[in-house]
């Protein structure tokens, strides 16, 4: 349920309110939008009728309720308006969400040395990348395969970040490692295979980090968002979503189906940032920059993408990961699409407002 409060009311009535809420056992939290200051109610609403909420202060606007198993991620919840989740870097704020430019994040799937590690840094940083994602910790299907060089990568990561000045991305696979990861990363992945492992999204949901929440392998739209509802229960309200393929019938040509349409379904059901993963989404360098320009055109916040300088020889994720030249270029195309529906940024800025006027006046009839 949420409460809409008039404009204009006071610090002191909002404390009344969520005093009076608290003594029914209801967790009340506070949101305070562009548009409009709302009280997030969490707990056995359904005992509740709205009636009786409207009662407790002439202050109320409206009492609505949010008829979805997900509440704090629900759209309804911030009435209407979407979050951002500002990202602390070395020399930026970073902010991911609706209303900001794209925010791309670039990298190997691991990290495997120093060299390579800083190497792509400056490069994919060249490219227009805010983001370094480099895995320290790899979940891998066997157990034979190479498992991510776990906390000297970690330091490795760290040495790229002091090197270009980038925010890093990496993920956490055990709770064991999560102070360890949490001292390096600006934001904390959590892979798809951990999207359900509830013990660890009560963690990070617990601790002052940005969470990059991957989709589960087959995960529904209503399952990752019921993930995401935990992290933000456990007091963490910085969550990115990211879609990176789900399991389908077809694993001949693609490795996962890249559910595009995710991008403007979850748009209608949270209020949360989108992120867009073409590289484990397709399996495959060369459908990448498709699903990469698609994903921007369909309406997400953020782009993953896997760049590795030498994917011939990459420890993990090879086949998919473009050349930072290939990177380049794409962030081109993608720069353009985006430019085209108005998400304008420091690279794509918007044209100043006079052109606008002439081209205006220029279509006018003459009068
Ligand atoms: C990754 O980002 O390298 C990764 C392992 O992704 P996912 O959890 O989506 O498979
Ligand atoms: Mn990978």
């Amino acid at each position: 349920m949420i409460i809409v409060l008039k404009s204009g009311t006071s610090l002191g009535e909002i404390e009344r309110i969520t005093q009076e809420l608290r003594s029914w056992n209801i967790t009340p939290e506070k949101i305070v939008g562009k548009q409009k200051m709302v009280i997030g109610l969490v707990g056995d609403t359904a005992v509740l009728n709205t009636q009786q909420i409207q009662a407790l202060s002439p202050f109320i606007e409206q009492v609505l309720r949010v008829n979805k198993p997900f509440k704090r991620v629900a759209l309804e919840f911030r009435y209407g308006e979407s979050s951002e989740v500002l990202v602390a870097t070395p020399n930026e704020f970073i902010a991911f969400g609706q209303k900001h430019p794209i925010v791309q994040v670039a990298g190997p799937c691991s990290v495997e040395n120093e060299e390579m590690i800083v190497q792509t840094a400056k490069l994919v940083k060249a490219a227009g990348a805010k983001f370094l994602r480099g895995g320290a910790y790899k979940p891998r299907t066997s157990p034979y395969a190479f498992q991510g060089h776990g906390e000297s990568a970690l330091g490795l990561l760290a040495t790229a970040r002091e090197a270009t000045g980038l925010g890093i991305v990496t993920e956490v696979m055990d709770s064991a490692d999560l102070e360890k990861v949490a001292s390096v990363a600006d934001i904390i992945q959590i892979g798809a295979r951990n999207m359900q492992n509830f013990s660890l999204l009560k963690r990070v949901g617990a601790i002052n980090k940005p969470v990059l929440l991957k989709r589960g392998l087959s995960a529904t739209i209503e399952e990752w968002l019921m993930a995401a509802e935990y992290i933000l229960a456990a007091g963490n309200p910085n969550v990115i979503l990211c879609e990176r393929g789900i399991r389908t019938f077809d694993r001949q040509y693609t490795r996962n189906t890249l559910d595009i349409a995710a991008v403007p379904v979850l748009r209608s059901l949270t209020h949360l940032p989108i992120m867009v993963d073409p590289s484990h989404g397709t399996g495959s360098s060369e459908y990448v920059p498709a699903m990469a320009m698609a994903a921007v055109a369909a309406g997400c916040d953020s782009l993953m993408i896997e760049v590795h300088p030498n994917p011939a020889k990459a420890l993990s994720d090879g086949p998919q990961s473009l050349t930072p030249e290939q990177y380049e270029e794409l962030i081109q195309k993608m720069g353009a699409i985006s430019r085209t529906i108005g998400r304008w940024s420091k690279s794509y800025p918007r044209p100043p407002v006079q052109d606008d006027a002439i081209h205006l006046r220029e279509l006018a009839p003459i009068v």
